[in-house]
């Protein structure tokens, strides 16, 4: 599976996705950046789990 990822403006820069998806998330001027727009790594849906806002989308393909 791959999943195309985003973060919209929602983001408070908590950190919680860095915490679970390092290789995938950065925090970038205080908010969340995803260094790849697409991956395969399942910690990416932990990180949208664990975001308090609802801040990461994420699209199947
Ligand atoms: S968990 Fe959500 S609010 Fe926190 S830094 Fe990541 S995207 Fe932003």
């Amino acid at each position: 599976m791959t999943y195309k990822i985003s973060v919209n403006d929602d983001c408070i820069g908590c950190g919680a996705c860095i915490g679970v998806c390092n290789e995938i998330f950065e925090l970038v001027d205080g908010k969340s950046k995803p260094k790849l727009s697409e991956t395969n790594k399942e910690c990416a849906i932990e990180a949208k789990d664990a975001c308090p806002v609802e801040a990461i989308e994420i699209e199947e393909k």
